[in-house]
């Protein structure tokens, strides 16, 4: 943990968020600022500004958290997104996996959200 962290904060629960998966090394909540319906971030619990701080073990739940979003929300259709740095447009200093999801006319939105 981090003191200054916000999603550090998140995790704490110090800050609210809309959780929709917690284990005992990953948090995912809804985005404040979605790009999608159900745009949800995924995070390590582990504090770590980088993907390359953190220790593999801390990583391993990441994608296959995603894949469970994509899945209740009903789609085939989504953006991963993982930045690293201001340069590639980081913005909060603790790792963090966007899932945006795109689902299509036909799929509809979020049959099955939120997530159980
Ligand atoms: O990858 P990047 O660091 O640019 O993205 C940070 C993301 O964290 C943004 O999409 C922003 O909306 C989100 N955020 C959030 N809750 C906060 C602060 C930021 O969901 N309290």
């Amino acid at each position: 943990m981090s003191a200054n962290c916000i999603f550090c904060k998140i995790i704490k629960g110090d800050i609210p968020s809309m959780k929709v998966f917690e284990s005992d090394k990953t948090l995912a909540f809804l985005d404040i600022n979605p790009l999608s319906y159900g745009h949800t971030l995924i995070i390590p619990k582990h504090h770590g500004a980088k993907l390359t701080d953190i220790p593999d073990e801390h990583l391993t739940e990441l994608l296959p958290v995603a894949s469970r979003i994509a899945k209740a929300v009903g789609t085939e259709n989504f953006n991963i997104l993982q930045n690293n740095g201001r340069i590639a447009h980081q913005l909060v200093d603790h790792v963090h996996v966007h899932m945006i999801p795109k689902p299509s006319e036909e799929e509809g939105m979020g049959i099955n959200w939120p997530m159980k």
